[in-house]
């Protein structure tokens, strides 16, 4: 099989994947800031590194996906604040949401969760080696990042300003930065601030150093692919590897840099004070995890998704023929016919995926092998077999509820009859006879239940 390619950030080119050891792979996605219910912008983030990740595996990748969860954050100090509760219980009844969230869209794939929180030793370190460095500063407020140190800065994202388009800035704000995109690395704590009292003195940690940090204890200072919508490639992901590098020496921090588009609503940008705002769990609640997956997995992660009752209308249909051709696979027919089939389709798949995770292409090909096995008559095992081993990474398809075949439902009607009628020798004639045809039946309190064996 040929060679996984996709786009990095950094080089601005399709590359090949190459981790830096064997086939381990340690991957790192900037997880939630915990102080509200995830949005489906964010499920569909979520869910295309899902999905990316499972894919890595399917091609034999070992992969440890780390995500962390911010939960000490501005906005975390302000909404408790405004609910009067806790920043801790706000952001720990929000981590326990974002998660039941991402199980119930099968968002499975992570290996680890790492709360900010528990990093504040290796946070102290890493701004003191920093300091030692003389790559960070102290002022009134905080330890600042000097970016004037760093000539690599602006590397990731060709810019080293914010502006005002950005959707996340947290460039802090003092007085006394010695450059005005400096940004925090410590905070000094105001009063009713949350603090912790460290070699640095008494605060919190700002925003991106919580990042690299956590990176560096669980992959060191160096690792393979690091992903997250592209809101977040300035300044974020460009602190990062200011930190990380200036810290360790060593470049790059990251070698491949996967940003997903965003998500739309209507053509128009999320907000909740334009009133189209809809949590992951309003929408897993109303679509189904399995609609929503295929949605978010069936555009391509590069390409602006716009979230429209119209647009989910048409991945139903979609995802509607996709549920008839699996429900109608007769899983004890051997379907020899098919081998060569399945093998071309999944070598056609696996080569759509690896040209930049084409996943449009793949599932296009899906559909064409669906189209060509209908002028075929019936498909049986091979084809069962391929699209539960592709399930492993889509998850949208169903093989739950089987479709009974109607000449098995007319049976089991009929040995309903016998049964009321007391002949209960011909109706397990007929139980025998349905087993033959592939399908099983349970007499259970609340009627006859019939299953594909
Ligand atoms: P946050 O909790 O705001 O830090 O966001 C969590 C993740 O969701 C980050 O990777 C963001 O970049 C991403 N994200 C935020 N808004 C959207 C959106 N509208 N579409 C896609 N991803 C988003």
């Amino acid at each position: 099989m040929d060679q996984l390619r996709f786009y990095s950030t950094l080089s601005k080119k399709i590359e090949a994947f190459k981790p830096i050891k064997d086939k381990k792979v340690n991957l790192f996605v900037c997880g939630p800031t915990v102080y509200d219910f995830a949005h489906i912008g964010n499920a569909k983030t979520y869910t295309q590194f899902d999905f990316m990740v499972r894919y890595l595996r399917f091609r034999g990748y070992e992969v440890f996906y780390l995500q962390n969860i911010t939960d000490i954050d501005d906005k975390i100090i302000k909404r408790a604040a405004e609910r009067g509760v806790g920043w801790k219980k706000l952001a720990g009844e929000f981590e326990q949401k974002y998660l039941e969230d991402m199980q119930a869209l099968h968002n499975t794939a992570v290996n680890q969760y790492a709360r900010a929180t528990d990093y504040i030793p290796q946070i102290t370190k890493q701004v003191k080696v920093l300091l030692g460095k003389g790559y960070a500063y102290k002022t009134s407020d905080g330890i600042y990042f000097d970016i004037g140190k760093f000539p690599d800065y602006g590397k990731l994202s060709g810019r080293t300003e914010g502006s005002r388009d950005d959707a996340v800035s947290r460039i802090d704000e003092s007085r006394d930065k010695k450059n005005k995109n400096d940004f925090a690395l410590w905070k000094f704590s105001k009063p009713g601030e949350p603090v912790w009292e460290t070699e640095l003195g008494a605060g919190r940690p700002g925003w991106h150093i919580e990042d690299t940090a956590i990176t560096e204890s669980f992959f060191g200072p160096q690792y393979d692919v690091h992903g997250g919508a592209v809101d977040l490639i300035f300044p974020h992901h460009e602190a990062e590897i200011a930190q990380m590098e200036a810290a360790s020496g060593l470049s790059p921090l990251v070698r491949y840099w996967i940003h997903v588009a965003f998500l739309n609503i209507n053509a128009e940008k999320m907000s909740k004070s334009k009133g189209n705002f809809l949590t992951a769990r309003e929408a897993t609640e109303k679509y189904g995890y399995r609609l929503l997956r295929y949605f978010f997995i069936s555009q391509h992660y590069r390409t602006t998704l716009d979230f429209s009752e119209q647009n989910l209308a048409q991945a139903k249909g979609a995802l509607t023929r996709l549920d008839e051709f699996v429900l109608d696979l007769d899983t004890r027919y051997e379907d020899n016919k098919n081998q060569e089939d399945t093998k071309k389709l999944k070598v056609e798949i696996v080569a759509k995926l690896d040209n930049d995770w084409d996943t449009p292409g793949a599932i296009a090909s899906i559909f064409n092998f669906i189209r060509q096995q209908h002028t075929r008559g019936k498909s049986g095992k091979n084809v069962y077999r391929l699209f539960q081993e592709l399930n492993q990474m889509f998850d949208f398809l169903d093989f739950g509820v089987p479709k009974i075949a109607d000449g098995v439902q007319k049976l089991v009607d009929s040995r309903e009859q016998l049964r009321k009628e007391k002949k209960f020798t011909e109706a397990d004639d007929l139980r025998k006879k349905i087993a033959e045809m592939g399908y099983e039946i349970k007499d259970t309190a609340e009627g006859v239940k019939v299953n594909k064996i």
